[in-house]
């Protein structure tokens, strides 16, 4: 037996949708999972944690680790228009104080409560450092915005032994980055995720539709900064209208908030296989609404979770974004918010049975929530709520 193998044991294992088990043993050795089994393996160091929920790693489908030095943003009040005019006029001055720190900080956070593997924005590269530094594996997607004809860096996928950094090809939005421009980068992005915000505001729709007093300010907004509405080439009168027309939806797309999607469009993102993610405390404060979960549920389209950055969400954790969803959907299946936290996120971000799930060849870190003594149904449901008996960690991190 490997000498630096360690065996962690839990009351509860939750090893992905449909595979809890009670008191098993989970080998880990250099930062991957090396099998799950009932009986303490012989020869690896073991680690019995008690009572609580032992499970993948989390991964958080979309932030912005580089907007972290944000946090002084007033609050959103469902103003879109009104809050983007404050990110872009406080960006450059606060980033340029304390955004290299905050960054570092952030990224030591979500490597603390268990978050294994990050969907990160950026359009500068400089949170990769400090993710990799805080041994957060991360899928940094580079981002367009506008009409620039300049390329982002070639996507490709790395790895340090159970470390990823990857990097993938992300359009900000439909309605700022002109059509020619999109079908580009989905080009390029090729197999690899291609993400990008879809249908997150009310004053995108009106922009879109051309029509209504937000969607005229997004598109004043729009054109201070040089990019006029007939430069878009615009194909429909939806975000989703758009993206689809533009041929940009398939397995590979990860598109995120969906706040503004009707029930009905759950069927056109399950027939092209298009992920979708939810960043539910942002959206509530900035829209005050959801995506329509329950029917991209029925539906089978692939769900994940984000916090979205530090300027719209007041700390990074996937912990708390879990109990938001669940309190503001109390219907939901506490498994189900567990597994868009897990392997829903991993999916999307192209690297499922890599992060997500506890399987032999899984990438580390696993996280550990503790929890009272709880019957198996509502364990989950104390877990995913943060009805939590101490703060949740990582483990066997590599
Ligand atoms: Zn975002």
């Amino acid at each position: 037996m490997n000498p630096a193998a360690v065996a962690y044991t839990a009351r509860w294992v939750w090893c992905g949708p449909g595979d809890l088990r009670e008191n098993a043993w989970v080998l880990m050795a250099g930062g991957w999972v090396r099998g799950v089994q009932e009986r303490p393996p012989a020869g690896a160091e073991r680690v019995e944690l008690g009572q609580g929920l032992l499970l993948p790693g989390l991964v958080n489908a979309h932030t912005h680790l580089e907007l972290s030095g944000l946090t002084s943003l007033a609050p959103p009040a469902g103003d879109f228009v009104a809050w983007l005019e404050q990110l872009v006029a406080l960006r450059p001055d606060t980033l340029r104080v304390n955004g290299a720190a905050a960054t570092r900080a952030a990224a030591a956070a979500l490597a603390a409560d268990g978050t294994a593997l990050v969907g990160d924005i950026t359009n500068t590269g400089q949170a990769r450092a400090a993710l990799a530094q805080a041994g957060v594996s991360a899928v940094s997607f580079f981002e367009a915005l506008g009409p620039s004809k300049a390329p982002p860096p070639p996507p490709g996928y790395e790895w340090q032994g159970p470390l990823l950094s990857g990097a993938a090809v992300a359009a900000h939005a439909p309605y700022s980055v002109p059509a020619g421009r999109l079908q580009a980068l989905k080009r390029q992005a090729g197999d690899l995720p291609f993400c990008l915000h879809l249908a997150e505001s009310r004053a995108e729709m009106e922009f879109m539709a051309g029509a209504g007093e937000q969607g005229r300010r997004l598109e004043a907004f729009l054109a201070a900064r040089g990019l006029q509405r007939s430069q878009l080439d615009l194909r429909a009168a939806t975000p989703l209208g758009q993206v689809q027309s533009l041929g940009l939806l398939d397995q590979h797309t990860l598109a995120v908030h969906g706040v503004q999607l009707r029930p009905e469009d759950a069927r056109t993102l399950a027939a092209a296989g298009t992920s979708l993610c939810l960043c539910p405390r942002s959206n509530l404060g900035l829209t005050g609404n959801l995506a329509p979960v329950e029917a991209m549920l029925a539906a089978g389209v692939n769900l994940a979770l984000g916090t979205d950055s530090l300027a719209s969400a007041p700390d990074l954790s996937l912990w708390r974004e879990m109990a938001a969803l669940a309190a503001a959907r109390p219907g939901l299946d506490p498994e189900t918010i567990l597994a868009m936290a897990t392997a829903g996120g991993a999916r999307a971000l192209g690297l499922a049975g890599r992060f997500g799930a506890i399987r032999s060849g899984a990438a580390g870190p696993l996280a550990f929530a503790p929890l009272a003594p709880l019957p198996p149904e509502q364990m989950l449901a104390a877990a995913v709520q943060g009805r939590h008996a101490g703060p949740p960690r990582s483990l066997g991190r590599g």
